[in-house]
């Protein structure tokens, strides 16, 4: 073979593995770029810093946006694309405290838009009963009728609203799946000390109502109709007898009663949402903040050091020993940082020296609970509301 068409073969051969490689990639050309060795695939490290932290600055926070844009970093060579397979393995939660009443856990590699999708859920989203309707047969206490029936209201419910409907829109058809009875009794006779009446004094009715309702009182029927018409007892429902229903705080001081004074009434529970009043609401409050950073940018020795570890009101700065006779500051609980400004405050040079940041995408959130659910539940009843929503905008696409 004759060298010219040695080189012919040669670049066809060149041709046919660039095509192949095309093809390879043909579903991404992204993908392709990147492979090239000539392609850098990370940020230099001042983007780097201002792509995944905010800088907490003496007059103001600096590079609070987060960069959602998938071009952003092209000319760069780094792929910013939100992408499902990056977010599955980089999405955690590590849970750091938890008792009855409240979660703390951080979550980390999530878009601040979601962590406050999930705020936001979590105070109008999460159903929770609470008393919504009051019968008040005689109330002869100093307490107002409209007055007593807001605090009833807002006397968190221990009921797994799970286990219950949503009453219709008029609210005549209130049955077990829909509605909650309490009973209130209370009078302060005659002779005896002023009484308080406190929320253990509510009593539960597991057969509804027992009130008789006015235009049935007239009726002939041999059985009174009342407010509510249960076909079962509530106790009978397995996950309820287990569980009894009843207010979650038995020590909140509903009125007090002086001698001759008496409340008689019915409240019934139903099942709503905290965007409609926020005595449904499920969280006594639901935050979060973004986890701090606390970076000594130079060694901070001897009497600064004793000046910065007493700046701090947390005490998030420890002093090490290294070795004749010096000392030097370090960051030992970050996360203790409130991001009062305390140690930047005093000019430039502590400026200089110290740099507050906050991790974009780590977010240290808190869930109290009212009581009516365990705040884990509450989390993953927000998880699944998101879901729902999801998939309705799914649907609605396609
Ligand atoms: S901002 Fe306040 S809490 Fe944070 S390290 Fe400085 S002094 Fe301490």
């Amino acid at each position: 073979m004759s060298s010219s068409s040695e080189d012919e073969s040669m670049s066809e051969m060149e041709e046919q593995e660039n095509q192949n490689k095309e093809m390879k990639h043909e579903n991404g050309v992204l993908d392709y770029i990147m492979s090239l060795e000539s392609v850098p695939t990370n940020l230099p490290p001042h983007l780097e810093l201002l792509m995944t932290r905010v800088l907490c600055n003496n007059d103001a926070p600096q590079h609070t946006d987060t960069i959602q844009y998938s071009g952003a970093y092209a000319a760069l060579g780094v792929d910013n694309s939100l992408r499902l397979d990056n977010f599955n393995q980089n999405f955690k939660v590590e849970v750091k405290r938890l008792t009855d009443d409240d979660i703390e856990f951080d979550m980390i590699g999530i878009d601040p838009s979601l962590a406050n999708a999930f705020r936001r859920i979590l105070i109008s989203e999460v159903p929770t009963m609470a008393i919504e309707r009051v019968y008040i047969a005689n109330n002869t206490s100093l307490i107002q009728d409209e007055v007593l029936s807001h605090r009833l209201g807002l006397i968190p419910i221990s009921a797994d609203p799970r286990l219950f409907e949503y009453p219709d829109n008029a609210g005549d058809n209130r049955n077990e799946k829909n509605t909650i009875v309490f009973k209130l009794h209370v009078a302060c006779h005659k002779g005896q000390p002023r009484m308080t009446v406190r929320s253990d004094q509510l009593k539960w009715l597991p057969n509804g109502s027992e009130l008789i309702a006015e235009d049935a009182k007239l009726s002939a029927s041999s059985k009174p109709k009342t407010f509510t018409s249960f076909t079962c007892s509530q106790e009978s429902i397995p996950e309820i007898s287990s569980n009894p229903i009843g207010p979650k705080y038995l020590d909140i001081i509903l009125a007090k009663l002086g001698p001759g004074q008496e409340i008689e009434l019915e409240a019934h529970a139903v099942k709503g949402v905290g965007r409609t009043h926020a005595k449904w609401s499920p969280v006594s409050t639901a935050w979060y903040r973004m986890l701090p950073e606390v970076v000594l940018l130079e060694n901070i020795e001897d009497d600064l050091a004793v000046k910065l570890q007493e700046k701090c009101p947390v005490g998030l700065f420890d002093i090490e020993d290294i070795g004749e006779g010096k000392k030097r500051a370090t960051v030992a609980r970050p996360r203790d940082c409130t991001l009062c400004k305390e140690c930047i405050r005093e000019g430039k040079e502590w400026e200089d020296r110290i740099s507050l940041r906050r991790v974009k995408d780590h977010f240290i959130f808190t869930i109290e609970s009212t009581g009516a659910l365990p705040p884990e539940v509450l989390f993953t009843e927000a998880v699944k509301i998101l879901e729902d929503k999801c998939e309705r905008v799914i649907t609605e696409f396609s």
